[in-house]
């Protein structure tokens, strides 16, 4: 008998785990999604080479051309305020590794298309699960299910009975927007340290024109009075800070086709699942993306729980052997990042900066800073 699976969100934890499913599994699948717009977010993402190894299980070669993304060299890192470049650290070491931007919906769009996961998807918002009987509730039916796989996003509502659910507001937002430019050949990320804010500038794909994006994370604790359901939301009183402060020291902001405003929140508890009902991504451990490590991290739990799947071994204990500690280190990483990216106190900055113009543009201070994230075993 077939193994019948829910998978709950078609983000990014969902779209991959139905792709490897799909491919190497002989499963029913169903993947529930409560929107009905599924690619609409131009935002770029960037996938560094412990995640972008597991796409290649998924063809990514074939599924992409060359043009739809851009492969990243190195992160050039620049004084906000003066625009002083102290580093250049080194994001590929080999030819093999990839770290990667792309635009967010074209990457799901492209595999979910590729893999016709349009055949496994039901568009409804899943209200409530049965944890006893593992069953999935919607439209006032109960439908049982071998494994539900929670990929509902940093909002999940479907934690409530099997764990306590709160996220918290990490103090900070992320301004985001989006514009063109013809005929330019980076391939690095530039990012501006200033205090208690930092700006990430980066292009994400390779077309003749081609499409960049920025996000400004910002410290701001006061209330703004954001949505806390979704990231799909805008802000008069930043962007305007933002315009205000910025737009004549870089003329990207002039070209702005598109902006968006989110506030950052991250899980007070990292929580796997319970049973046969499993949490991946942002569900299970929604965490602060100052080392851009939330997709990656939601697509090394989509391979490992198919791995454990496939060698018929899947349970809560395996799963959190596998990636509890993995995850920690990664939270414990971002966290002291974004505390280095936004210090204000001028002798902690001279000791940073200096150490970055002195060590950061040698091989080995690359790799130390980012070997333990980008060395994933398959
Ligand atoms: C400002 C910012 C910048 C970022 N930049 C990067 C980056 O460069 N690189 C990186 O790796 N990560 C980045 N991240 C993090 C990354 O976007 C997330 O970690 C990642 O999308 C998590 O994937 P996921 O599958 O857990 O959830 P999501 O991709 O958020 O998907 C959740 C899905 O579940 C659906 N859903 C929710 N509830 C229900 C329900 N009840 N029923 C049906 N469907 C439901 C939602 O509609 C959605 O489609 C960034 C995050 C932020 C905030």
């Amino acid at each position: 008998m077939k193994l019948n699976i829910a998978i709950v969100g078609a983000g990014v934890s969902g779209i991959i785990l139905g792709a490897l499913l799909k491919k190497y599994l002989n499963v029913n699948i169903s993947i529930f999604e409560k929107r009905n717009q599924l690619f609409n977010n131009i935002n770029g993402l960037q996938l560094s080479p412990n995640s972008t190894q597991i796409l290649d299980l998924i063809n990514f070669s074939e599924i992409f051309k060359k043009e739809e993304f851009l492969s990243i060299e190195k992160l050039k890192v620049h004084d906000l305020y003066s625009g002083e470049l102290f580093s250049e650290i080194l994001l590929k070491f080999n030819k093999k590794q990839k770290y990667i931007s792309i635009n967010r919906s074209l990457f799901l769009k492209n595999i979910f298309q590729y893999f016709k996961l349009s055949e496994n998807i039901v568009y409804e918002e899943i209200k409530d699960i049965d944890s006893k009987s593992n069953e999935i509730i919607f439209k006032n039916n109960k439908k049982f299910f071998d494994y539900i796989f929670l990929c509902d996003g940093i909002f999940s509502k479907l934690k409530k009975n099997i764990a306590n659910q709160s996220i918290s507001f990490s103090g900070l937002y992320a301004l985001r927007g989006t514009y063109d430019l013809k005929n330019d050949n980076s391939s690095n990320i530039n990012l501006w340290l200033g205090e208690n804010e930092h700006l990430v500038n980066y292009k994400i794909n390779n077309f003749e024109i081609s499409q960049y994006n920025y996000v400004w994370i910002i410290k701001n604790r006061q209330n703004l009075l954001m949505s806390s359901e979704s990231y799909d939301d805008t802000n008069q009183y930043l962007h305007e800070m933002f315009k205000e402060k910025y737009s004549e020291k870089f003329n990207f902001i002039d070209k702005t086709k598109s902006i968006s405003v989110w506030p950052i929140y991250k899980v007070k508890n990292i929580f796997f699942g319970y049973k046969n009902i499993f949490c991946l991504g942002d569900s299970s451990h929604g965490f602060i993306p100052s080392r851009a490590q939330g997709a990656s991290q939601a697509i090394e739990d989509a391979y490992v729980l198919f791995k454990l799947l496939e060698k018929n071994n899947l349970n809560q204990k395996n799963f959190v052997n596998q990636r509890l500690g993995r995850i920690k280190r990664i939270i414990k990483k971002s966290e002291m990042t974004i505390f280095i990216y936004h210090l204000r106190n001028t002798l902690l900055k001279f000791i940073r900066n200096n150490f970055l113009k002195t060590f950061s543009n040698s091989k080995i201070f690359s790799s130390f800073l980012n070997k333990d994230i980008f060395n994933f075993k398959l």
